[in-house]
């Protein structure tokens, strides 16, 4: 079974009202695209792709003030990479045909120029109880309006002083009947037009106008908008645009302890929280990018959240599923230490070099194994050992044993420091235990990682949510997590080291990894964190 906007083009092609498919992503060049544009994207995209149509980008790009080139390159870009593929619009080479149709309103006593001010528009408005109240102007003459908005469109009005209002019912029960401004007067840069305009339209009355001279099928948006359809039909029907389009509504997707605001992005940004639109923290499609995420782990997502008719809040732990399982099942496997404690092997030579065989992907056999090599001075995990450890510690303690993992069982000999701050432990190799080759029948409780002494330097980050679980604040700023980013001084493979930059592996019992693709030195991004325990994994070998 489809989701409902396929049960709406099913009936819509089956009793001929369409043919072709054409469906819109159109974001407003603002700020860059998060996850939440994600969703839209590839549901745009999905459709027109089962229907063998097309997907347009459109840049809504009609209010001048906020729009940046900076955003048009980047949206083009993630909304790519995601998989779009289509032909690229911009809202704002329709002026002249919306000014047209805003004419061709007012010639048929359908919108009139009015001179209300922001706060008596919203005096006027009334209540969802109570009508509104018409304006003196409404029924000014059709030739009136039509030289004043001329004077409007040629700078002979200062801005705000002059807007024009479609003529619909001041007594609606819906207030964006209610003679909603579809024009204002706004002196501003435009990024694509520059000067030429100095009035904008309302999106109330540019977006069905977008949809419709780019012969839209389905145009698909979020819930909010639902009660703005009423006008969204009557602005195709009173401006005469033949065959209009059709607006259908889901729910937005929201996601746990994520920021889904461009807005509030933006100031993260502008106040340096974080550090850019592609910080590996942030919900954009730059940030998901960055942090190891892959296009198709984000349709992934996408697909299993669904379309929906009713807003809800998705688990954050779902969106991570999605890159882990991909990750579980394609990423090689690697050892990096994070909190590097040094471990000396004291019964072999100083030149001591001894090649283990180690699996790539235990799920993914055919990826075989490589060869990691084991040295006299090792690099542990500082919490790997412990001189008083808590309950059922299963690693390594004075006189205990461990597996290293695809190595020998080690028996630790001494520390050197002190309990609280050991800084050397002495350990031996116990014979007869080699991965692989193991008849001694020892049995250890734990397996640990390692690196050895030709590991290099690395920083590692490892990030947690933007938001702190507690959401009784409406208010972001009482929510934002300082504790977002840790950094460490860790010490990686030699193989880890020599990874292209945007390589993902899994760091053993540590999570999944991506080699930042930003930063010039050795820096890893943790994408996701394991689920499951390491040594379910069946990594005890
Ligand atoms: P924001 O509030 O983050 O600025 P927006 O809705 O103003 O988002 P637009 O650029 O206008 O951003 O959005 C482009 C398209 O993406 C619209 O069709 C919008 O409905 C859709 N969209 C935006 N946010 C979400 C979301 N959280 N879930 C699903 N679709 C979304
Ligand atoms: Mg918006």
């Amino acid at each position: 079974m489809g989701n409902f906007i396929e049960e709406i083009i099913d009936a819509d092609l089956a009793a001929g009202r369409e043919t072709e498919i054409v469906t819109r992503f159109p974001p407003e060049p603002n700020g860059y695209l998060h996850i939440g544009h994600a969703k839209a994207i590839c549901l745009n995209v999905a459709m027109a792709k089962k229907y063998g149509g097309k997907c347009n980008l459109r840049f809504d790009d009609t209010n001048p003030v906020k729009e940046e080139d900076e955003y048009v390159r980047s949206i083009i870009e993630d909304a790519r990479w995601l998989g779009w593929n289509g032909d690229i619009y911009f809202a704002s080479d329709y002026f002249e045909t919306m000014y047209d149709a805003a004419v061709r309103l007012i010639k048929k006593g359908k919108a009139y120029v009015d001179d209300v001010t922001p706060e008596e528009m919203k005096k006027m408005r009334g209540t969802l109880t109570e009508p509104g109240i018409e304006s003196k102007y409404r029924n000014r003459p059709a030739s009136e309006s039509l030289e004043l908005f001329e004077q409007m469109r040629n700078g002979k009005i200062a801005d705000g002083a002059l807007v024009l209002r479609a003529k619909i019912d001041m007594a609606s029960p819906n207030i964006n009947m209610r003679d909603p401004i579809i024009y204002r007067v706004l002196r501003a840069h435009h990024h694509r037009q520059g000067d030429s305009w100095c009035v904008y339209p309302m999106y109330d009355f540019a977006h069905p106008i977008e949809d419709a001279v780019e012969g839209i099928s389905h145009s698909i948006c979020t819930l909010e908008f639902e009660d703005h359809r009423p006008l969204y039909d009557w602005v195709l029907k009173e401006a005469e645009f033949p065959h209009p389009p059709h607006q259908y509504e889901f729910a937005r997707l929201n996601l746990e302890r994520t920021i889904m605001s461009k807005r509030y992005l933006k100031k993260l940004v502008d106040e340096n929280f974080v550090s850019g639109w592609d910080d590996p923290r942030m919900p954009t499609i730059a940030g998901l990018r960055r942090r190891g995420y892959t296009p198709s782990s984000i349709r992934e997502f996408c697909e299993r959240i669904g379309v929906a008719k009713a807003n809800s809040e998705v688990e954050a732990g779902q969106l991570e599923s999605c890159i882990r399982e991909e990750l579980n099942a394609g990423a090689p496997r690697a050892m990096a230490v994070l909190d590097p404690l040094e471990l000396v092997l004291d019964n072999v030579p100083e030149d001591f070099c001894e090649e283990m065989d180690f699996e790539i992907n235990p799920f993914a056999p055919e990826s075989g194994t490589r060869k990691i090599y084991l040295t006299k001075k090792l690099y542990i995990e500082k919490g790997d050992f412990a001189v008083v450890p808590p309950p059922k510690y299963k690693r390594l303690i004075p006189n205990g044993t461990v597996r290293l993992k695809s190595g020998y069982i080690i028996k630790c000999t001494g520390y050197e420091g002190t309990p609280e701050n050991v800084t050397r432990v002495h350990a031996e190799i116990i014979e007869g235990t080699k991965s692989g080759h193991d008849n001694s029948g020892i049995k250890v409780k734990g397996v640990i990682h390692w690196v050895n002494s030709r590991a290099e330097k690395a920083d590692v980050r490892l990030y947690d949510y933007l938001l702190i679980a507690d959401d009784s604040s409406p208010d972001f700023n009482d929510r934002l997590n300082f504790e977002s980013l840790i950094e460490k001084d860790a010490l990686v493979e030699e193989y880890v080291a020599g990874a292209e930059k945007g390589a993902s592996f899994q760091f053993l019992r540590q999570g999944y990894f991506c080699r930042d693709t930003k930063e010039s030195g050795l820096v890893f991004n943790r994408i996701v964190g394991l689920k499951d325990a390491y040594n379910k994994s069946g990594a005890n070998r």
